[in-house]
């Protein structure tokens, strides 16, 4: 906390990471003698830049941009940029830190990293986003590259940011390194599968947490907050496996449909209008808007929180397991707060942390990189397989971890032992670096 004055959602991050890793340092004491704590917690390089850039009324603005480089021990750094006004180091370094666990726990050869700008994407339109876009890489293209550091997108950044990032990044280096950013459009270097696969994954790790209790998502009534990329995206499978999601929201509030949320309305009013929540209501008459409201008040057996850090508190944690919720799996990054998570905890209910439930996005975006590598273009069912099993796998791991270190059943711990097992060892082998 001394070394990092401020960074309140960083050290929240790292304390739920250390909680876990006691009996880890018992056993392997190495660990310790090496500071392997210390040096996972120091990012390896941080930087911090202007970003200058002119509105549609001639009025110059300035915002700060962000990418921190936290560990490259199992390849280069990866992680996604995020566009909204709360961004600062604190929330930058948390989202890097989770970021390494939840690519080693995929098994494939990517470090973690992070970025991003205190930039308000609401409202600018569509030359403001394009000459805001070309001002941040404009500085951060030095720093990136298929063998150094890949971004992708995360809240604020979808499609059309990555495709005015990229037309910059290939304009000032003259290079069409297509594996140097992930999430492209799929005419020029991006995968099928990719824009799906955090809201896919999410879905099937919670298939396999239920059937850990002989249980399926048939039938279960679902909520899933936000109504961005991971949200929709949650839906469309869950529905798919069978189960009805009632519930979604954006910043400004929730919308409640007892017959199942519309998913064609919502991609068109999100995906194409980019319009708010509320405006479901023009469609569906039968739904009901909540201003401001707790979309957790909504009784359901599964939660999907797939919006932003710190959204389930202590209190509304109790309500969704006073109302019957069995399993919630988390499809942001950190979207319960550490009372919430002793309350899930405490109730024995099923709970699958974001650095776990929601890799199937980071997963699928180095699957974009191999076919970029190799020049060549997965169908999308092999791509949807291939995701499908990195989750099962990923959730086999983290179950098998806690039961090794004495918590069986508890996916935080698994899923951090894990992770930080693998990325320890890879630095311990690599000597003092
Ligand atoms: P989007 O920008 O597509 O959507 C974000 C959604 O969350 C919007 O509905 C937004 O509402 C809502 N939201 C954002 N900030 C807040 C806030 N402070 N309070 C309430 N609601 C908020 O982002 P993504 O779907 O990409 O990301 C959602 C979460 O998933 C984030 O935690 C992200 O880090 C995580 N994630 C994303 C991955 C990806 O592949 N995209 C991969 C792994 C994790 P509004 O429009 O009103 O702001």
């Amino acid at each position: 906390v001394q070394r990092n004055p401020g960074e309140s959602e960083f050290h929240q991050a790292v304390k739920e990471t250390l909680d876990s890793l006691v009996p880890v340092l018992e056993k392997y004491p190495e660990f310790a003698h090496q500071k392997m704590i210390e040096r996972i917690c120091e990012p390896e390089r941080q930087i911090i830049f202007r970003v200058p850039w002119t509105d549609d009324k001639n009025q110059v603005h300035i915002n700060r941009g962000f990418r921190v480089e936290f560990n490259s021990a199992l390849g280069p750094y990866k992680g996604g940029l995020r566009f909204h006004p709360s961004v600062y180091l604190g929330i930058i370094k948390f989202l890097g830190f989770e970021q390494i666990f939840k690519n080693a726990l995929t098994g494939l050869p990517i470090g973690g990293g992070k970025g991003g700008a205190d930039f308000n994407p609401k409202g600018k339109s569509d030359a403001e986003i394009m000459r805001f876009c070309q001002s941040f890489m404009t500085e951060l293209y030095r720093h990136i590259g298929e063998h150094t550091d890949v971004p992708a997108g995360d809240i604020g950044v979808g499609g059309r940011e990555i495709g005015y990032l990229f037309g910059q990044y290939k304009r000032i280096t003259n290079r069409y390194e297509a594996g140097t950013i992930t999430g492209k459009g799929l005419d020029w270097g991006g995968s099928l599968v990719r824009r799906e696969a955090t809201g896919y994954g999410s879905a099937f790790f919670a298939r396999e947490m239920l059937r850990t209790r002989k249980d399926t998502i048939e039938g279960k009534r679902c909520v899933v907050s936000g109504s961005g990329n991971v949200s929709i995206y949650t839906i469309e499978k869950i529905h798919e496996l069978g189960g009805k999601v009632v519930a979604c929201s954006d910043s400004n509030g929730y919308i409640f449909h007892e017959k199942g949320i519309d998913l064609a309305v919502l991609k068109q009013l999100k995906e194409v209008e980019r319009k708010r929540i509320k405006d479901y209501l023009l469609f569906h008459k039968d739904a009901r808007y909540v201003e401001k409201g707790s979309i957790w008040d909504v009784p359901c057996q599964l939660a999907l929180p797939s919006a932003t850090q710190n959204e389930i508190s202590g209190k509304s944690a109790a309500l969704l397991v006073k109302n019957g919720c069995i399993a919630v799996c988390e499809g942001a990054n950190m979207p319960t707060t550490p009372a919430g998570i002793r309350v899930f905890q405490e109730a024995n209910i099923l709970f699958a942390p974001g650095k776990a439930a929601n890799a199937g996005g980071v997963a699928t975006s180095t699957l974009e990189m191999m076919q970029n590598a190799s020049r060549d273009s997965w169908t999308f069912e092999y791509t949807e397989d291939k995701l499908a099993k990195i989750m099962t796998g990923i959730h086999n791991l983290c179950y098998e971890k806690a039961e090794e270190f004495g918590s069986p059943g508890n996916y935080m711990k698994g899923a951090n032992i894990a992770g930080f097992i693998r990325v320890a060892n890879a630095m311990l082998a690599m000597g003092v670096i």
